[in-house]
């Protein structure tokens, strides 16, 4: 199991220090600012739509290194889906950082997303990791006022 920590460890850190989708999507009709005053996280998720399929997705913003991290593989997990396999990816992902620490995550249906399983012994950091995925939920529902994780 330390192993797999590890591994895990290594793909959040590659991703906070290496964002996916981490620019301005000029062409996004949809858009939403999320934070978390917790932490400080700070992030716009930019989504186009194309029909219910994501056509793209990216975000912007500062935060912690778990939040940055989330919201890089959010991007990638969510690029070329439709918006309810979305909505079917962010329930598994916020059942996962919110069960017990001995639940073994679902790897066949959250994908590498599994790395943040172990955020749940964590409860404070529960909300870095989910920050994105709420923006990204304002952002397909046009939700007008900024998101507060509080
Ligand atoms: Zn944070």
């Amino acid at each position: 199991m330390s192993d797999l920590s590890e591994l895990y460890q290594e793909v959040i850190l590659d991703h906070n220090k290496r964002p996916r989708n981490f620019r301005v999507l000029d062409a996004a009709a949809h858009r939403a600012v999320g934070h978390n005053p917790l932490c400080g996280d700070q992030i716009t998720v930019f989504v186009q739509l194309d029909g219910d399929v994501i056509r793209d997705v990216s975000f912007q913003g500062a935060g912690c290194a778990i939040s940055k991290a989330s919201a890089s593989m959010m991007t990638d997990a969510v690029k070329g889906k439709t918006v309810a396999e979305v909505q079917d990816l962010f329930h598994q992902f916020h059942a996962m950082v919110t069960s017990t620490p001995d639940a073994l995550p679902d790897v066949d249906r959250v994908g590498k997303l599994a790395a943040f399983a172990g955020v749940c012994e964590f409860p404070a950091r529960v909300k870095c990791a989910s920050l994105a995925w709420h923006t990204l939920q304002a952002a397909l529902h046009q939700v007008p006022d900024p998101v507060t994780t509080e």
